[in-house]
């Protein structure tokens, strides 16, 4: 059975060989219907799980490569990576999370990797004159990523104290990003229980080009792990998903992709690619969110595609048109 991983990586390579003008996927899409049997079929399916979903094939599939395999990227910082790290080192970075005991003091700090960050949108519910609830409609991506590392106080359990092992019935917790990733993937929860249902935030959320998460990352304490500093934290943004339509489970997705050879955005809708501008982009409204640390502008991907062998493992389901 061919893995998931090498139909990706042979669309990768056929998609940025420059020589084809429409490609067709249908083995990848084949390939998902076996490794990824949840969605199979044509339901409506969103994008945040399969991006969960891919990824944990793809890093599984990874896994078994042999344990000193290396790939070459030629990055700025790196040249080579194992195979089995190759996602980890794009999509994965490292959050520490800090617990202040109240009664005594104690702080005790416990780190876990992620892939991407799930934000709550930060908007405020509003009572009307009929009582019916109301939202107000705008907010950006800074309100929520600092919702998300907002000190939270918690005192309605009991906590036991890893030091003096006192239980105590409140704590301050916060979350940090102790090491940012290469790539950082925002999920925003648009989505929510409403009257009985699972209704979508249609609110407009601001969000920047350019994004510097280090107000966001640890550096209080040397001893758990810092960021190098503030330019060590840039991102660029890279990629946006739109969902459109008022309902999880249902409506299309469209997507804005930062195409680096060409220099501009493209809008991708199905089989439908246009050039788009930035002031396009940043007017969409947003559901998943992919930002480049700047340091690896170039990203890693198109590094890899390009170097690969560029007539494509397989040609027979793909056709030419004329530009
Ligand atoms: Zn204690």
């Amino acid at each position: 059975m061919v893995s998931l991983t090498e139909e990706i990586h042979g669309l990768m390579r056929v998609m940025w060989s420059g020589k084809w003008a429409v490609v067709t996927p249908h083995t990848v899409l084949s390939a998902i219907w076996t490794h990824i049997p949840s969605f199979r079929g044509y339901c409506q399916q969103d994008a945040q799980e399969f991006l969960c979903q891919l990824l944990d094939q793809l890093q599984n599939e990874l896994l078994k490569c042999p344990s000193g395999l290396i790939i070459k990227i030629n990055n700025p910082w790196r040249d080579t990576v194992l195979a089995r790290d190759l996602l980890k080192s794009l999509f994965e970075g490292q959050l520490i999370s800090t617990i202040v005991y109240s009664n005594c003091g104690h702080t005790s700090f416990v780190c876990e990797s992620f892939w991407d960050l799930s934000l709550e949108l930060a908007i405020t519910t509003l009572q009307n004159t009929s009582s019916r609830r109301s939202l107000s409609n705008s907010s950006t991506l800074f309100d929520s990523l600092n919702k998300f590392t907002a000190t939270e106080h918690i005192d309605d359990n009991i906590f036991e104290c890893s030091r003096c092992q006192g239980q105590h019935q409140s704590i301050k917790k916060q979350l940090l990003i102790k090491d940012p990733p290469e790539v950082l993937r925002i999920h925003l929860k648009r989505f929510r229980f409403i009257n009985n249902c699972w209704r979508k935030l249609t609110n407009q959320i601001e969000f920047p080009m350019e994004l510097n998460m280090y107000r966001y990352c640890n550096h209080d304490n040397q001893s758990v792990g810092v960021v190098n500093g503030e330019e060590d934290t840039v991102y660029d943004l890279s990629s946006v998903i739109v969902h459109h339509g008022n309902y999880s489970n249902t409506g299309h997705y469209t997507a804005y992709c930062w195409n680096n050879d060409a220099g501009c955005w493209v809008h991708c809708n199905d089989a439908k690619l246009n050039r788009s501008s930035s002031e396009e982009v940043l007017k969409s409204q947003p559901y998943v969110l992919f930002y480049a640390r700047r340091r690896g502008r170039s990203p890693v991907l198109n590094r890899l595609v390009n170097d690969g062998d560029e007539s494509g493992p397989d040609t027979k389901h793909m056709r030419t048109e004329n530009i």
